[in-house]
């Protein structure tokens, strides 16, 4: 089991599990992997934690600075991606 009660309607199991999205962008996609769903068994609903998916926002960020022609320079977007809340 994985699961811990849902902050939602406090009586249900969340459940986590992997599913990969698509995105598009300017006439451009991306598949991301490996992305966290949390689920509650009970209420149904799906929710994401701030730092479940940083990679994924991590790869948006990187894929929408490559379309728009690296407007963004790589060193900024590792700066974005890398910065921490303490
Ligand atoms: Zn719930």
């Amino acid at each position: 089991m994985n699961g811990y009660k849902c902050p939602l309607c406090g009586k249900g199991q969340i459940l986590e599990s992997l599913t990969s999205k698509d995105y598009e962008y300017k006439g451009n996609s991306l598949t991301i992997d490996n992305i966290l769903l949390r689920k509650c068994d009970t209420c149904g609903d799906s929710f994401e934690m701030m730092d479940d998916n940083k990679h994924m926002y991590e790869e948006l960020l990187k894929f929408k600075s490559k379309v728009n022609g690296l407007l963004i320079s790589s060193g900024t977007v590792e700066c974005l991606a890398g910065r921490k809340r303490k």
